[in-house]
């Protein structure tokens, strides 16, 4: 069947009508399928979502009991039938429980990446390649000055820092899902033994994905009320990038403001932040992995979602791949 009238953008989301859903739906629906928890993607008000079981779980931790009339939770690799629509869910290596969605009838497989990377990230399952007729990509990064460095790299500069600033409290902002969790983990697997203390808005994450079985060390609250302020003395901090702007982080000792984003590569921007100590850790792709991507699973076409899409489009062009931008509206990157 044709691609375009298997699932198609419509003011609440991508839509497959014959299926009756959603995918990551802007506005409530009747029937939702989520690709991961991050607030643009998992709006909470369905009548019925779909997810993986950590998605679901996740969307319940942010949004509350009420995030949704009903629930099923779905494994990768698990087909399911929807109307006659053939429906799985696979791995997107973006944050815990991301998922890619697979949407297949008479033939013709559309897989919707919702936001991804190659890199990897032991903080989830990495990215599988799903074999697709129309292959639907972000775009985030979607400019070729975009080349994401090694995080190890990045995490390394944390350890020089608070090797020459002793004394400073390194304040390091990171969105409280997946970006966090994974700024740990690499400082864990860097060597840092030390306790690392978190901002309120991160505790019920960092727990869940430590009950997932993802090693976060010592983690603790990072409130100075009921604590001696000099424990914070060349200690770590990760909290929201938000919360570093006002009165929270003047209390630290000579606060010293670092970000994990990828946007961190525009040095513009990290100026326009007060950032100190940018560092580069992204959880979508770079250009080098939207482009390697795509030549690896060949698909006839590509439509691009959110993001810088034009330079993509064109890219897909120049090498005989059918490409369209979809211009979808909503999404904003939490987890950049
Ligand atoms: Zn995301």
């Amino acid at each position: 069947m044709r691609p375009d009238a298997l699932l198609f953008p419509a003011p609440e989301g991508l839509y497959c009508p014959d299926g009756g859903f959603y995918v990551d739906p802007v506005r409530p629906v009747e029937r939702a399928l989520v690709t991961h928890g991050h607030s643009d993607h998992a709006r909470p008000g369905h009548r019925h979502v779909l997810a993986t079981r950590q998605t679901l779980d996740i969307m319940r931790l942010r949004c509350g009991d009420g995030f949704s009339g009903s629930e099923q939770a779905v494994s990768f690799g698990e087909e399911l039938d929807l109307n006659g629509v053939k429906v799985s869910f696979h791995p997107a290596g973006h944050v815990l429980g991301s998922a890619q969605i697979a949407v297949e009838k008479n033939g013709t497989r559309i897989v919707v990446s919702g936001d991804y990377k190659r890199r990897p990230d032991p903080t989830c399952a990495a990215y599988e390649p799903v074999p697709c007729d129309v292959f639907i990509t972000e775009a985030t990064f979607g400019l070729p000055v975009f080349h994401h460095p090694d995080p190890m790299g990045e995490i390394g500069k944390v350890l020089a820092s608070l090797r020459q600033f002793p004394e400073r409290t390194h304040l390091i902002g990171a969105y409280a899902l997946g970006k966090a969790q994974r700024v740990i983990r690499l400082l864990r697997d860097a060597g840092y033994g030390e306790p690392i203390y978190i901002h309120g808005a991160m505790e019920q994450l960092c727990d869940y994905y430590a009950g997932q079985g993802i090693d976060l060390g010592d983690l603790r609250p990072a409130t100075i009320e009921s604590r001696d302020k000099s424990v914070f003395k060349g200690a770590v901090v990760v909290g929201p990038s938000s919360a570093f702007a006002d009165r929270w982080a003047r209390r630290f000792n000579e606060p010293l403001p670092a970000f994990a984003s990828g946007w961190m590569m525009v040095r513009q921007r990290a100026k326009q932040q007060g950032v100190e100590l940018p560092l580069v850790i992204s959880d979508h792709c770079d250009w080098p992995e939207l482009t390697e991507t795509i030549t690896e699973l060949s698909p006839a076409e590509v439509w691009v979602t959110h993001g810088r899409e034009e330079a993509l489009v064109r890219w897909c062009e120049l090498r005989g791949i059918k490409a369209r931008p979809l211009h979808l509206v909503g999404y904003e990157d939490e987890g950049d």
